[in-house]
């Protein structure tokens, strides 16, 4: 491909604000036409996108972006041509694009320069990227972990629960994860080294299924799902606990959020419970890295990816990772480096 060159672009744009559940129908698959040039004095930068990462964040983003745009998300992806001085032809970058093959960037400064080849570049969608640091900063920056801590992670087989509960065994805490499927009970606890895990779905109360593996309360709540789930939480936390609440997957396809009864237990038990939004702590983007990529090459942590081919494949991966059926994190692969 030369510069300037016109080249088709296949994308996945929004068809119609998403309201209540996400459908497949709220995406269409399209076709375009772009140069491979960035305008010159635009500071952008125009790239390839190699993988696209599945994230609920692309749903949120749903309720409002501008309906016939490419749905924006994280991802991975080769500079072709670049006007911003950070960047340059041939450097791997990672942050928010665009669910297309080829991506205007016009606020590179968000973008992060990829420095380590040696892991596979699929890894800066999540272990390495948004998730892994969201992970890194939910648990390690708001919840003082200490050794011997007992800890609970919801949905804990998903892109950032599964590195949660990883960081958790790294610190000598004692964790338990909740997932939907018997599948994924067997990974956390034969892959990621849970020392107990339970299927949510199967259990008739879930005050009394934190009770059966909390016996003496948990000390850190790793929030991903919200609502039931946060109400039994509440009544197993111990005097003094944290909660890092990080996302609430089960209200985000409602039309009305369920409301939470037992914030009471916050007082009596003097738990801090604190949300964060992960864009706000990218400073700390270079000290998780070097943490983590340490673990991964010594095989301390590992990462479980779902990886379909083609940008075809975005609105059904979306579409199973809200219906529980993806094990791992969905990742799409658009070209190849
Ligand atoms: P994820 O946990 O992999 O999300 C998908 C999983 O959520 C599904 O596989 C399913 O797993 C579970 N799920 C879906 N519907 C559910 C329901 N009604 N009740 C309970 N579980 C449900 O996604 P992720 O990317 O790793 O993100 C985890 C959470 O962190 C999300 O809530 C996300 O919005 C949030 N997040 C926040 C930030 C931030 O800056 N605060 C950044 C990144 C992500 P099961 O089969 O186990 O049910």
């Amino acid at each position: 491909m030369a510069k300037g060159e016109e080249v088709s672009n296949k994308q996945v744009l929004l068809r119609e604000h998403v309201h209540g559940a996400l459908k497949e129908t709220h995406m269409v698959y399209s076709t375009s036409t772009t140069h491979l040039e960035v305008p010159q004095g635009s500071k952008a930068i125009l790239v390839k996108n190699i993988y696209l990462a599945c994230d609920p964040y692309a749903r949120s983003l749903m309720t409002y972006i501008q309906p016939g745009m490419a749905i924006p998300g994280y991802g991975v992806a080769k500079v072709l041509d670049s006007d911003y001085p950070d960047f340059k032809e041939g450097d791997f970058v990672w942050g928010v694009t665009t669910w297309e093959e080829y991506s205007l960037i016009k606020e590179p400064e968000s973008m992060f320069k990829i420095h380590n080849t040696d892991v596979p570049l699929s890894y800066y969608t999540g272990i390495l990227g948004m998730p892994g640091l969201t992970a890194y900063v939910g648990f390690f920056e708001l919840c003082s972990p200490k050794k011997g801590d007992y800890v609970f992670v919801s949905s804990a087989s998903g892109g950032v629960g599964q590195i949660v509960g990883q960081f958790a065994k790294l610190m000598g805490c004692y964790v338990v994860g909740s997932a939907g499927s018997d599948d994924k009970v067997e990974l956390l606890k034969n892959k990621f080294g849970f020392d107990e895990a339970f299927n949510y779905k199967k259990e008739q109360d879930l005050d009394a299924a934190l009770k059966r593996y909390f016996p003496n309360g948990i000390d850190i709540y790793f929030e991903n799902v919200g609502g039931k789930m946060l109400d039994a939480v509440l009544l197993n936390m111990s005097l003094h606990g944290h909660i890092a609440t990080c996302g609430m997957i089960s209200q985000y396809n409602l039309e009305q959020p369920e409301g939470v009864h037992n914030l009471m237990n916050l007082i009596t038990k003097r738990i801090r419970m604190e949300g964060f939004v992960v864009s706000d702590y990218y400073h700390l983007y270079p000290k998780f890295v070097d943490f983590t990529l340490q673990y991964i090459k010594e095989g301390k942590v590992v990462y479980v990816e779902d990886i379909t081919e083609g940008i075809e494949s975005g609105p059904s991966a979306l579409i199973r990772l809200f219906a529980g059926h993806v094990v791992g994190k969905p990742v799409i692969r658009v070209s190849h480096e």
